[in-house]
């Protein structure tokens, strides 16, 4: 049986349609989730979306219509977004959906039964953007420290979670498990919030309609951050114990923005404690996106659309620049040149460059054949398949800790390497020095095979110009990474595909 790997990421508010920086995320989960298919594993790739906001509620009233149906709109508008940007996601959740109000109710239950969920009174500043709680020194200026404007004065009867009981297990699981937190510098602000002391929090809300009902108590709704979280659960079949949840959970990878570590890696592990439910295996905190520099803003008109950004080469190209920009594990910045200078370059330059002039070579001195040879070797050929050798080596490894652009590095390299390898074959002159010649055989299938294996180690970005690439070189056999090691897959004799430019030039 195959092993599985479970994947998320951030549920939205749909009070808005998703930003770049939105778009960032759910790429590195779809490159990871489809490397992970790639290498053989059972992916179930969960997004979705957030509606129980106030904001939600809010923006609904703006625009005059009933909430629910504003949310099952803009569901379908966020469907779209992921759609253009090639993200195939196994289930797109919803947090007005039938499973999902069942599966909070019965954790809030299954909380409260263990004693954890108790009654009392709250007063604070309370930032509706945030959905959280301020206390009166974390505010500046009186105001939301992301949002900079003024917070609710709030006070109500609330449940509250026994957060404060759980600060001992919390470090322990971190300990025990360092990888829980990734990157590193996520893990160090955790852990010094839970040294700093935890205080039980408020989970509910009297003075909201728009929530899923506390299940004792119909005067109050579930907090939304407590709601959101348990989507992850929610996706894995809970509140069933059947075969589902129990293959997919604890997930293996929550992915999400470092502004959220705290209600993923304090909050959440401590729900699951609370119910007697496994912890995920690990959350990763990536960096923002800044615009050369500038932090992106929707009022300042300064956000960028991702959608209308992958108009311009496709969605491929796109993936492929966030991807090899910008670490993720750390901020980045969107650079408009940047982006044109690597589609030029990396693409259509290298990339493009030598799949079509080896594709017209093949058709031109071989009638679109291909041929192996024996007992031929070439030094680049070999420094070829060593470097090869060291990105299988590591790239789980690189994966698993989502270096996606340290491998994108790598992989270009072959690329470049295959390009120098054209060039001082030189195969015209071998053409042109003996029509038969072995040594042009070796060479062209030599950069066959390269194209073939560099084409896998490129698909989990570029999904749909692979597809083409696969096309191209006439192989339809699936994707896997197993194929890519195998030097010398493609048979003697192998007759090519049509062949198509894959990155037309482009007015910048
Ligand atoms: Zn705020």
């Amino acid at each position: 049986m195959n092993r599985k790997f479970y994947i998320t990421t951030a549920i939205d508010y749909v009070n808005a349609l998703p930003h770049l920086g939105t778009a960032y995320e759910k790429i590195g989960a779809d490159v990871m989730a489809r490397f992970k298919r790639m290498a053989g594993y059972d992916v179930f790739f969960l997004m979705g979306v957030d509606e129980h906001s106030a904001n939600v509620a809010k923006q609904a009233k703006l625009k005059n219509l009933d909430t629910k149906i504003y949310c099952d709109q803009m569901a379908q508008e966020f469907e779209k977004v992921w759609n253009k940007l090639d993200i195939k996601y196994d289930r797109f959740i919803r947090t007005t959906d039938n499973d999902h109000i069942k599966s909070v109710q019965e954790l809030f239950r299954r909380i409260n039964e263990n004693g954890d969920i108790y009654k009392g009174k709250y007063a604070g500043w309370y930032c509706i953007s945030c959905e959280r709680f301020y206390m009166e020194k974390e505010l500046v200026n009186s105001n939301c420290p992301i949002h900079n404007t003024k917070p609710q004065w709030l006070e109500e009867e609330n449940y509250f979670f026994r957060l404060s009981a759980y600060a001992q297990r919390l470090l322990d699981l971190i300990e025990k498990n360092p990888r829980f937190i990734e990157p590193e510098i996520r893990r160090n602000e955790i852990v010094n919030v839970i040294k700093n002391g935890l205080e039980d929090i408020s989970v509910s809300r009297s003075s909201e309609v728009w929530g899923i009902p506390v299940p004792f108590d119909e005067k109050h709704v579930v907090y939304v951050w407590f709601d959101a979280l348990i989507n992850y659960i929610t996706g894995a079949g809970f509140p069933e114990y059947d075969d589902k949840f129990s293959k997919l959970w604890p997930a293996d990878m929550h992915v999400i923005g470092k502004d959220i570590t705290r209600f993923h890696c304090i909050i959440w592990p401590a729900m699951l404690m609370a119910a007697g439910i496994e912890a995920p295996q690990k959350v990763f905190g990536h960096g923002f996106i800044y615009l050369s520099g500038e932090k992106m803003s929707k009022s300042a008109g300064t956000a960028l659309d991702p959608v209308s950004l992958a108009q311009k080469y496709g969605a491929d190209p796109l993936r492929y620049y966030l991807m090899r920009e910008i670490p993720f594990d750390r901020d980045g910045d969107f650079v408009m040149e940047n982006y044109h200078q690597r589609y030029q370059s990396d693409l259509a330059n290298d990339w493009g460059n030598l799949i079509q002039r080896t594709l017209s070579m093949i058709n031109k001195y071989r009638d679109g054949k291909v041929y192996s040879t024996r007992n031929l070797s070439n030094p680049v050929v070999e420094e070829w398949r060593g470097i090869l050798s060291d990105i299988l080596g590591s790239i789980e490894e690189d994966y698993n800790t989502m270096r996606i652009n340290i491998v994108l590095s790598k992989v270009w390299q072959l690329i470049q390497l295959s390009n120098r390898f054209v060039d001082s074959q030189a195969p015209w002159k071998l053409y042109k020095q003996d029509k038969n010649s072995e040594e042009l055989d070796f060479t062209l299938y030599s950069l066959v095979e390269m194209i073939r294996i560099a084409n896998i180690l490129v698909y989990p970005v570029m999904p749909t110009i692979s597809n083409r690439v696969q096309d191209q070189l006439n192989i339809n056999y699936p994707i896997t990474l197993d194929e890519a090691s195998v030097w010398g897959r493609i048979s003697s004799g192998h007759a090519i595909g049509k062949i198509e430019p894959i990155f037309p030039k482009s007015e910048v």
